[in-house]
């Protein structure tokens, strides 16, 4: 507890001093060279930091703040909750009303053919979970040697151990001694960046499954339990499926026995205008995971939604080998699912599945007439209220920036100066929107003029 009021100076001096934080360049942070900012309060779509600054969030935090900030109905919830019952365990058969209710709540909205939902705390670990049960099954079925995983390159599934060897980003396994060898990873559906440019999207998909079986192919597929992709890549660059890509990689999943695991961390309860990704683009999961939009982060929940399918195999296992060894203690905290449950409430009463499909399409509809003819911008893309600009030296010969000029990272400095907050995506010269899913049309026109003007004043 604070026992009096922390100057500005100080604040900032123990921030560099003491405070460790994540994807932040440490030795910089620590030397006071890059910029630091102390977030205050928050309202609708807008953020307001310790000087009184405001911004559009145009990123939802990091695309999760699904419901906008300051929603009583939810923080009133979590209130409540502490009042009442602020934890206990779920292990053993136990549980608390909200963990129950979130559950059947989730499952009335999954994709068909869902049956369970085990609760964590992030997406990170979610993935541990699934690539746990995974494995699980496949010993239950007697097939030890089924256990490799593949994911595609930019695929983001966490910064774990094991998420972080999911994730397909350099940044993420150099140093790190990952990824793990039971990860193997795959062509990134990115059809903007297809190797052979005349290739249609159904031809470039074509291509993407290709790649798989023959991956499968030279891994054996006796090695091979499960593929997890996004529905729609996200950290790796907010792209969109070329047509047909999830039919075509689902028919070679099921020709070798593969599970397909989902991770609609981004995805899930609205984003694409859709409920789940699945959904939108006709996939049939094993496995789900889920976090951010199933509280809007209003505290820390993830999940995995497990298949009927799936969910009968856990139940031999347990019946021949004893109940499963795996839970964390938070595993469901009441406090998190009292949130959980107050949240897919609002979401359903603000009508915010509809509002990211309508509002999405105008926003991005926007975007494009505003930067889609512009001399370096290579393409505008998106999905719902997901939405991207790729920046592009010559947009002829699609010829990329080099990553020293730092192109993305400074329109997205030069839209922060414009009251508007980006995000510039770890891998190319690309600026990410993921605003909450309450976005109004006038604040979409407002983020789109900010955008405009930032890439004037930094590409002309
Ligand atoms: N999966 C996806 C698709 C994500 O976007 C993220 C985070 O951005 C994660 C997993 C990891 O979630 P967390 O950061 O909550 O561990």
């Amino acid at each position: 507890m604070l026992e009096r009021t922390v100057s500005d100076n100080e604040l900032t001096a123990w921030d560099r001093d003491h405070f460790f934080h994540p994807s932040t360049h440490m030795a910089q942070h620590a030397r006071g060279e890059t910029p630091n900012r102390i977030i205050k309060g928050a309202e609708g779509v807008y953020i307001t930091d310790r000087n009184g600054k405001r911004s559009l969030d145009a990123f939802a935090g990091l695309y999760c703040v699904n419901v906008g900030y300051g929603r009583t109905k939810i923080t009133d919830a979590i209130a409540a909750q502490a009042a009442e019952l602020p934890y206990y365990h779920a292990y053993v058969g136990h549980g608390s009303e909200p963990s129950i209710r979130l559950a059947k709540m989730v499952i009335d909205r999954a994709p068909q053919g869902m049956s369970r939902v085990f609760f964590g705390l992030g997406g990170s670990d979610a993935n541990e979970t699934n690539i746990k049960l995974v494995w699980y099954v496949n010993n239950v079925l007697k097939r030890p040697e089924k256990k490799k995983i593949i994911s595609r390159w930019r695929g983001y599934h966490g910064s774990g151990l094991m998420s972080g060897s999911l994730t397909g980003l350099s940044a993420f396994h150099n140093l790190f001694d990952l990824p793990f060898s039971q990860v193997v990873h795959t062509e990134a559906p990115y059809y903007y960046r297809r190797p052979d440019r005349s290739q249609s999207e159904e031809q470039f998909a074509q291509h993407c499954a290709d790649k798989l079986e023959e991956l499968i192919q030279v891994e054996g597929p006796d090695t091979i339990a499960a593929f997890i992709g996004e529905p729609v890549l996200g950290t790796g660059g907010i792209v969109p499926p070329p047509k047909t890509y999830w039919d075509k990689i689902q028919a070679v999943l099921a020709k070798y026995d593969i599970l397909l695991i989902v991770d609609e961390v981004i995805t899930g309860f609205g984003r694409l205008g859709t409920m789940f990704g699945s959904d939108h683009y006709g996939i049939k999961p094993d496995l789900i995971t889920i976090a951010k939009g199933l509280t809007s982060a209003y505290a820390p929940l993830s999940g995995v939604i497990v298949s009927e399918k799936v969910w009968r195999i856990l139940e031999q296992g347990s019946d021949e080998f004893g109940a499963i060894g795996h839970g964390w203690t938070y595993s469901s905290h009441p406090l998190c699912a009292a949130a959980g449950v107050a949240n897919l409430e609002l979401v359903d009463e603000m009508g915010l599945v509809e509002n990211a499909r309508t509002v999405g399409a105008y926003f991005r509809q926007g975007l494009t007439d505003a930067l889609g003819a512009h001399a370096h911008v290579g393409e505008v893309r998106g999905e719902g209220l997901l939405a991207a600009v790729e920046f592009v030296k010559d947009r002829h010969d699609r010829v990329f920036f080099d990553a020293s000029e730092k192109v993305g990272p400074r329109v997205v400095a030069a839209l922060l100066e414009n009251g508007v907050i980006a995000r510039a995506m770890p891998q190319g010269d690309i600026m990410g929107f993921a605003p909450p899913l309450c976005l109004t049309r006038q604040e979409a026109d407002v983020v789109v003029a900010a955008a405009a003007k930032a890439v004037k004043s930094v590409l002309g």
